[in-house]
């Protein structure tokens, strides 16, 4: 069985994890965003991808969802002294692993050789892609301050501007990164982590122009990142809201109609099943909240067995 996981953090990286534990390494490529990387204090900083591989290298930091354990603040403490921006947190070992990314970076390393480099480094043993090796910019058009970069949006300003539309800059140039599109060929299926669909899978389905299963015994499996129309974390369902979506596992399910064959909802959205399978997929209720590690197994579990029996 291959499996291929689209991820973005938080969300991602927990089912990426249950996902990692359950499979032989060589059968899980995780596919990362990377529409809200940027350039921070000279370093190149990718959020998505360093969560995903600190949740797999069991380093990450469990209280946050972001960053890493046991980490210090004592570079950024400095900073904050000295008058830098220090809006955006960094954590000291963390630094290292963006020092060390944009060194080699400017090396001329792309991104997917640094990552392979680093999951080496870490002990993490499946294949985590960065989706594209060029960089592709995601852009919030917001209704107060207009267009703003991801983090601009996201961190600076706690997501707190209304959206109303986004955009993915440098699309047009941007390849998946080597051994994406080989990999998608083989797979058996391919997993939509329950991240974010408007600022983590959109840009990911958009460098992929992955648009419907690539083999007729492909399936594409979605979990909704929304439960009880709310999120666990993070703007998704404020997203849908300002975007004119009443947010639900339904606003999900139309968001991935035509590309997904299954769509698995949580218990808390039961009667939404039979309007989720009316728009061409099959639906799947369980429990899709993945409070600590159990939780991430248990539904990686039931996104195998759905894969084994769909
Ligand atoms: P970000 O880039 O760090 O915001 O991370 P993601 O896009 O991967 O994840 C954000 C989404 O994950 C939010 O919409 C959350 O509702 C969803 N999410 C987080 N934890 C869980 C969970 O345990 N279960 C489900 N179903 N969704 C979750």
């Amino acid at each position: 069985m291959k499996i291929v996981a689209l991820a973005g953090g938080v969300g991602g990286a927990k089912l990426a994890d249950g996902l990692a534990r359950l499979l032989p390494p060589e059968d899980l490529t995780i596919v990362v965003n990377t529409g809200d990387d940027f350039e921070h204090l000279g370093l190149i900083i990718c959020p998505d991808l360093d969560t995903v591989c600190y949740t797999l290298a069991g380093q990450a930091n469990p209280q946050t969802g972001w960053g890493r354990r046991d980490e210090t603040f004592l570079a950024l403490e400095n900073l904050r002294h000295l008058g830098g921006p220090d809006w955006f947190t960094l954590g000291d070992r963390d630094l290292g692993t963006h020092l060390e990314r944009t060194r080699r970076l400017k090396d001329g390393q792309p991104l997917s050789q640094v990552t392979r480099g680093f999951c080496q480094a870490w002990g993490v043993k499946p294949t985590i892609l960065p989706m594209s090796d060029q960089p592709v910019c995601t852009i919030v058009d917001t209704v107060e301050h207009g267009e703003l970069a991801f983090q601009e949006y996201f961190v600076r300003r706690r997501c707190e501007p209304r959206v109303r539309g986004f955009r993915f800059a440098g699309l047009e140039a941007a390849r998946p990164a080597p051994g994406i599109q080989e990999t998608i060929d083989k797979a058996t299926a391919i997993v939509i982590c329950p991240s974010n669909p408007w600022v983590s899978i959109d840009p990911i389905l958009a460098v992929l122009q992955l648009r419907s299963p690539v083999h007729q015994s492909q399936s594409i499996i979605a979990v909704s990142p929304i439960l009880g129309g709310r999120t666990v974390k993070g703007p998704a369902a404020k997203m849908y809201v300002e975007m004119g979506i009443p947010p639900s596992a339904i606003a999900v399910a139309r968001h991935y109609q035509g590309l997904v064959t299954n769509f698995i909802l949580d218990r808390l959205d039961i009667d939404l099943a039979g309007e989720i399978e009316s728009l061409g997929m099959r639906a799947l209720v369980t429990d899709t909240l993945m409070k600590s590690s159990p939780g991430r197994l248990r539904l990686a579990q039931d996104v195998l067995n759905l894969v084994e029996t769909p």
